[in-house]
């Protein structure tokens, strides 16, 4: 599809979103909505553009035509390595979170779990799912990858809940497919994509097997409906002539709650259905790659972040400053380093048994676990670059008011040769960035997104073969392991 081929796709389908407790009519053109269409619609554009078609295009081990990345089995560490430098370009391109990146990581963690599924139980989950990513990558679709449940309180499995829909689970099983119910909480791009690809958030026990369910449903399907969540300065993206205030009016990104109302899913649609021993490895899986992904789309914003703080070095005449050009050292060589690591995991990657390629885990978990601490340290030295002027700035009303415009062009000023509204423009966009609606994907996405700080250390423990380790120390220092058990 084309970029306006995609809007308009969109604007077909009956899609159910509440914003501020009423039923959006026409989200496709709501002005707090579509600046993240906008960022979706960029990954079909760079794709129609020469310059971005190896990056964004791969050919389909299944159909063996060209398909967007974003719909792409990753076929060898070269695919992979792609994928990063993809996500770095749309990051830069953006400034925001581009969203279809959670249907291109399902994809992949469900394509190698449901060929293990089908080879331990005879089951057909594989050829089901080979099914629905051809009509995916024929039709050039948008998919939103969904995993997290509300999860009620955290210290008790889904069976334990004192209310059972606090975790998406099968309420009915058919002849003709399954009832589902629950829902799944801040999901990434929901609004903007045609369909949900549902898997399970955590592994699972026996008892939880009603909650061992991974399927697809189109985002418009009878019961199916969105509450939109709301953004730091969000509504600023509805005020008239704020375009200045809004720091990036282009683009955005977006979460939203996902209700499944006893939604129906026939049988050809369900791709893992009570095999529970199976929901840890299609969770391990998809978080790995999300976390390599976070390698490459954080590090493409932190460029805009960097070169933001640049120019308001510029124009604050401050840019010849030492301390300065070190700051601007600092947020590089932290960028850099995220970007390192999601190119390291890439290159690491192995095959699966189904035949796509995953991401080395260990490296990827550390990738994510950096990316829970740098963009922060980015941002607050972009802020330091930037000065307090980047909060306490007036409004565009004020800087365009026929009285006392003049005296916002005077006195928000910086260095003569650089007129004052674009220096609110960039001390906005690093606003915007750091605290407005961006700063939800640049900065506590990458604590709490493809899974909080905690979720990587529990991965880093089980990868790190500390065992391994120990036993390279023993060599090393000549250590007798006979001697320990002769006590004095
Ligand atoms: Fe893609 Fe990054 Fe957004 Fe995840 S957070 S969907 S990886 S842009
Ligand atoms: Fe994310």
């Amino acid at each position: 599809m084309t970029s306006e081929q995609y809007i308009e796709s969109l604007r077909k389908m009956n899609l159910k979103v509440y914003l501020f407790g009423k039923l959006i009519e026409n989200p496709v053109d709501h002005p707090m909505i579509r600046p993240s269409m906008n960022s979706v619609a960029m990954t079909y554009k760079l794709a129609e553009m020469d310059e971005y078609k190896d990056l964004m295009t791969a050919k389909s081990n299944l159909t063996g035509k060209t398909v967007n990345r974003f719909c792409h089995l990753h076929q060898n560490t070269e695919d992979l390595v792609k994928k990063v430098k993809m996500q770095r370009l749309l990051g830069q391109k953006t400034a925001a979170c581009f969203q279809r990146c959670v249907g291109m990581d399902a994809f992949n963690a469900i394509y190698s779990t449901t060929f293990e599924i089908d080879e331990k139980h005879g089951t057909e989950y594989h050829k089901r799912f080979v099914d629905y990513l051809k009509f995916v990558q024929d039709n050039d679709l948008t998919v939103d990858g969904a995993m997290t449940d509300p999860k009620g309180d955290r210290g008790l499995s889904p069976s334990q809940q004192s209310d059972p829909d606090m975790y998406v689970r099968i309420v009915e099983e058919r002849a003709d497919g399954i009832v589902v119910r629950g829902a799944k909480a801040h999901q990434t791009g929901a609004v903007n994509s045609h369909e949900h690809l549902i898997m399970p958030t955590i592994a699972m026990k026996e008892e939880d097997k009603d909650y061992a369910v991974s399927f697809a449903v189109p985002s418009d399907a009878e019961g199916v409906f969105m509450i939109y969540g709301r953004q730091s300065c969000d509504t600023r993206k509805m005020e008239e002539g704020a375009d200045i205030d809004v720091g990036n009016s282009q683009f955005g990104g977006h979460e939203a709650l996902v209700i499944f109302e006893d939604v129906f899913v026939p049988w050809n649609r369900v791709f893992l259905c009570k095999e529970y021993e199976f929901a840890g490895m299609m969770v391990e899986r998809f978080a790995g790659y999300h976390r390599q992904s976070y390698g490459g789309c954080k590090v493409g914003v932190g460029d805009v972040l960097i070169g933001a703080s640049a120019l308001a070095a510029d124009y604050n005449g401050a840019a010849k400053a030492n301390h300065i050009k070190d700051k601007l050292v600092e947020m590089t060589h932290l960028n850099e380093t995220l970007y390192s690591c999601g190119i390291a995991c890439s290159c690491e990657g192995q095959k699966t048994k189904a035949g796509n390629y995953q991401i080395d885990l260990l490296l990827a978990n550390v990738c994510k676990q950096n990316v829970t601490r740098f963009p922060y340290e980015i941002a607050r030295l972009a802020e330091d670059i930037a000065g307090g002027i980047m909060v306490t700035m007036p409004s565009e009303a004020d800087y365009r008011d026929e009285k006392i415009g003049k005296y916002v062009h005077k006195y928000i000023q910086g260095v003569d040769s650089v007129d004052t509204e674009n220096r609110m423009r960039v001390l906005r966009l690093i606003e915007n960035m750091t605290l407005g609606t961006a700063a939800v994907g640049y900065r506590t996405e990458s604590l709490h997104g493809a899974g909080s700080p905690q979720a990587q250390r529990i991965m880093i423990a089980r990868q790190g073969n500390i065992e391994g380790k120990k036993q390279l120390a023993k060599v090393i220092a000549k250590v007798d392991e006979s001697k320990n058990k002769t006590k004095k």
